[in-house]
């Protein structure tokens, strides 16, 4: 099944160096390419100050209209980018980033066992170590087995909010658990707190929040109901509250893991520039979309190389 994700790409011009930025908007999210053009236009009032700072630069962003989520990771991405460019410095030595890159997840989607076991194969071809199968149609164990004749290697299950009831995520975690799968990505609901706690309380596996914890104020929500939270720029407006989650989360003794939507090589190695402060590494966009203005970043061992280049270092497509 083809599914598309509009995206909008937008520069910030200053002094002669342009830093740019991605808007990249799932259709659950509510964003559009007209609801990012009516919000860039207001923004485009704003005036930059010659030093450099992120958390003023948020809070003018965040107060120009709630929502948007993505169109304001747009514009922190290209406000880190440039700030990147003007010092020389790659976003990970900008940010201060320490820590060891990991192996990204390749997400699998939900089809028929023939597409699944191919989509594994070009995974595994396109250098995968590491695979996310969505679940929460009728066919969650078809789906889990047709992984497993292909590899062993690590899986995790996300659901979409896809089960029902905690009774029946119990029955189905306790069968993934079966089949060597790590964790479960927000099985119900996203407002089912009583399911989620009942699962935090009894399941094997770890459960992280997706669709429940999208920005800085919802993490300390999570503590009691999730034992992990899924951090994704377009969802939390950028480089500069991702950072405030990943902390949080940390304080709070949730597990952390850096995801994304169907994203070009901008947001996604955006993204991987900070993916050591997390536990798992949930990056693959440029690598599921159909077309994209910039080259595919470089894997390693299943790991995203690092471009080193000042900014957010994408190069353009071949
Ligand atoms: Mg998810």
């Amino acid at each position: 099944m083809r599914t598309s994700t509009p995206v909008t790409l937008v520069k910030i011009v200053w002094q002669g160096v342009t830093g740019i930025g991605e808007a990249a908007m799932p259709p659950y999210l509510g964003e559009s390419h007209h609801s990012a053009g009516l919000f860039l236009q207001k923004a485009a009032e704003l005036r930059m100050n010659e030093q450099f700072d992120p958390f003023t630069f948020h809070l003018a962003v965040d107060g120009i209209a709630p929502g948007n989520t993505a169109a304001k990771a747009a514009l922190d991405l290209a406000y880190h980018d440039l700030w990147g460019k003007i010092l020389g410095m790659p976003l990970s030595v900008l940010l201060a980033v320490n820590g060891q890159q990991k192996a990204s997840t390749f997400t699998v989607g939900i089809a028929v066992p023939e597409l699944i076991r191919q989509k594994i194969r070009e995974g595994l071809a396109a250098g995968f170590r590491q695979f996310k199968a969505k679940l929460g149609g009728s066919d969650d164990r078809a789906i889990i087995l047709a992984i497993r004749q292909e590899t062993n290697l690590p899986l995790f299950a996300d659901v979409n909010q896809g089960w029902e009831s905690a009774e029946k995520a119990l029955e189905m975690i306790h069968w993934l658990k079966e089949h060597n799968v790590l964790f479960v990505e927000q099985p119900l609901k996203k407002d089912d707190h009583e399911g989620h706690h009942r699962l935090f309380e009894e399941s094997p596996l770890p459960v992280f929040a997706d669709e429940s914890c999208q920005r800085l104020a919802d993490v300390e929500k999570m503590a009691g109901l999730f034992h992990g939270i899924n951090v994704k720029l377009m969802k939390c407006t950028g480089l500069h509250e991702a950072l405030q989650m990943v902390k949080k989360a940390r304080e709070l003794q949730l597990q952390t893991m850096i995801g994304c939507m169907t994203e070009t090589s901008c947001a996604t190695l955006a993204g991987a520039a900070i993916a050591p402060l997390f536990d798992y590494t949930d990056l693959d966009g440029p690598w599921i979309i159909a077309s994209q203005p910039f080259s595919t970043p470089v894997l390693q061992d299943g790991i995203i190389v690092n471009p080193g280049l000042p900014g957010i270092g994408y190069l353009p497509a071949e």
